[in-house]
């Protein structure tokens, strides 16, 4: 049998990272309580293991697969492949996959602004969209907006109780309305985050309406916490970011759109030129981090998911109001913990960043943050600059000041960095004290 450390010894080597005896044990008490959570949360990872690798075979991924091109990017094997891989595993009939698409906000507005039309009307049946889309749709006034182009908008909040508003989505859907956007995680908002479920009940409505919408869903942050994925259930387009869960915290950029052939020629001949499409675009370098990345995806967000709990139940039992709560089921890797108070979201955010592999040193600021009304204060000790698969955390400075943490490349790293923000909440006295019927 492999022997474990001796009980003495972790603790001192958490003690030679600055981690109280009193921080580590209450750690260990919370994690008894959670060890069916994280056994769900590691079978799952299994399922969609098995789902990328079959996915890969399937698509004969070779060690060529892994060279790429330069100049045009003509007869790119590694990327057409990859393109495949992406398209089977999300059983689509196609992707588009590459460093050429800057980032999540980047994809989104690629497939929004390739598949909708002058005149057509784009709707969000779950209410606001994330923040950066604003501009994209033009709900805030910006340059080169769908809205500048002729695009409507629509929007039907959810209910008070975050279920759909059936009733307004059907008075909403109309003749020119072309596109229909749902966001499947919460992101920075308080509504809950729909369950892959959820999203093929209202993409069913919706076609049940009319057959001819196309269902765009925003899977920021939702890829493989779940078994299926939205093309699952209907989605005429799933899309997100590499340097979140898809990546594995591997790829140094990009971003991805799958789903139905025409959605994604669409995308493809708005990225590059119309006549030229999937066919060109460089792979450059980029390919072996985007395979092995893949690879790594559902183990990392797994990693990232027992983060999302472990932070829920260690600050809810210490009375702070934590979003979603410690027992909710998941479905993104995104976890708020309520402060009230600007020290706490200080302290909590410094707490991570002294966790982290790369400027562990440094402090974070506050700071006036472009399109923000209040400061913002950001931890982010990341291989891939700005990658939220990474450990992270950030926060408006404004009541009821939140911290919003995600991400852990492994689990052993998203613990220590949540052990580390509490010690600091502890050393600054935001919390005073671990009350003795916590230990
Ligand atoms: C992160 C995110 C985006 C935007 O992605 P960026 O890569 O930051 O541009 C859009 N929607 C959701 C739900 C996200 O989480």
């Amino acid at each position: 049998m492999t022997k474990k450390p001796a009980e003495g010894e972790m603790e001192a080597v958490y003690a030679s990272m600055g981690i109280s005896r009193e921080v580590y044990q209450y750690g260990e008490k919370t994690l008894q309580e959670l060890k069916g959570r994280f056994e769900a949360i590691d079978r799952i990872a299994e399922y969609n293991q098995l789902k990328v690798v079959k996915a890969m075979q399937e698509c004969r991924v070779s060690e060529a697969c892994l060279l790429g091109t330069t100049g045009y990017g003509y007869n790119d094997l590694g990327r057409d492949t990859l393109e495949d891989v992406y398209a089977r595993l999300f059983c689509a009939q196609a992707a588009l996959v590459r460093p050429q698409i800057t980032c999540g906000t980047h994809a989104l507005a690629l497939a929004l602004m390739s598949n909708l039309r002058p005149g057509d009307e784009l709707l969000s049946p779950v209410g606001k969209p994330y923040d950066t889309l604003e501009e994209v749709i033009g709900i805030r006034e910006s340059r080169g907006s769908l809205k500048e182009y002729g695009i409507r908008y629509r929007q039907v909040d959810l209910k008070e109780d975050g279920s759909f508003d059936w009733e307004g989505i059907r008075a909403a859907v109309n003749e020119k309305t072309r596109l229909v956007t749902i966001q499947r995680s919460k992101g920075y908002q308080t509504r809950p985050t729909l369950s892959v479920e959820r999203i093929g009940e209202l993409i069913s409505f919706l076609k049940g309406i009319k057959p001819g919408l196309i269902c765009m869903v925003d899977n920021c942050y939702g890829e493989f916490t779940q078994t299926v994925e939205p093309t699952q259930v209907g989605a005429d387009l799933c899309v997100g970011s590499l340097i979140k869960n898809p990546g594995g915290g591997l790829a140094p950029t990009g971003g991805y759109l799958v789903g139905r052939q025409d959605c994604v020629e669409n995308a493809a001949c708005r990225l590059t030129s119309p006549g030229l499409g999937r066919e060109v675009g460089a792979s450059l370098n980029a390919l072996p981090s985007f395979y092995q990345g893949l690879f790594l995806a559902p183990t990392v967000t797994a990693s990232a998911l027992k983060g999302a709990v472990f932070a829920a139940n260690l600050y809810e039992k210490l009375g702070f109001r934590v979003v979603p709560n410690g027992s909710c089921e998941r479905y993104d890797i995104i976890q708020a913990v309520e402060f009230g108070t600007p020290e706490g979201l200080i302290a909590f955010c410094e707490g991570i960043q002294y966790a982290a592999p790369v400027d562990g040193f440094v402090t974070p600021q506050p700071w006036d943050m472009p399109g923000y009304d209040s400061q913002v204060i950001m931890a982010a000790g990341a291989f891939v600059s700005g990658s939220s698969i990474e450990l992270s955390a950030d926060g408006p400075l404004r009541p009821p000041y939140a911290a919003y943490f995600q991400g852990g490349l492994t689990w052993q790293h998203a613990k220590f960095g949540i052990l580390k923000s509490l010690q600091r909440c502890l050393d600054k006295g935001v919390v005073p004290v671990i009350p003795r019927s916590l230990l």
